[in-house]
């Protein structure tokens, strides 16, 4: 950050705001202090006759490799809400939504990953603006060494190990750990 937002000062400054524990910027000419907090991107892991639906990225970062659909919250919307638009963006995919699959925190980079779980739509899918294809895999045919995140490998690993249903609302807690 270089200028404040609210009243246009140069004068931030990068210190422990009193009675708090950790440094945050704050302009040295109106005191308003800007919180940073971890973005929360949503997503769905969309099934179809044991097949999991995945999208090519056709955008920077990881461009080229498989992932589930997935984007950041907007304001204003819901959690569950935000992963169905993300899957209509990028997968023009339609989800019978089970229940939420996986809480996911990645602290090096300040994301926590929602993912839902449910049935694709009559297996209606294909490739949004942002997505170079979008593909149904059978859990033998998942191309493991090429998925974007390990967000993905999380939530896909979970589901094969664990015998999801639409009745049994299991959230897999998980989180980045640095190789
Ligand atoms: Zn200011």
């Amino acid at each position: 950050m270089n200028f404040c937002s609210n009243c246009g000062s140069d004068a931030l400054k990068w210190e422990i705001p009193l009675g708090d524990n950790r440094p945050r910027y704050q302009c040295s000419n109106c005191g308003t202090i800007f919180y940073q907090n971890p973005k929360i991107v949503v997503g769905c892991l969309a099934l179809w006759e044991g097949k999991v639906l995945l999208c090519k990225r056709g955008i920077e970062p990881r461009k080229g490799l498989w992932n589930l659909p997935a984007g950041y919250l907007e304001n204003g919307e819901t959690v569950e809400s935000g992963a169905l638009r993300e899957l209509w963006e990028e997968a023009g995919a339609k989800l019978k939504l089970w229940h939420q699959h996986t809480l996911y925190s990645l602290t090096h980079v300040n994301q926590v990953y929602i993912h839902f779980i449910g049935d694709l739509i009559e297996g209606k899918h294909h490739a949004g603006e942002e997505t170079l294809d979008s593909q149904l895999f059978a859990p033998e045919d998942i191309p493991w060494s090429s998925i974007a995140f390990t967000s993905t490998e999380f939530a896909i690993r979970r589901y094969l190990e664990s015998d999801t249903t639409p009745d049994t609302p299991i959230v897999h807690l998980g989180e980045y750990i640095p190789k």
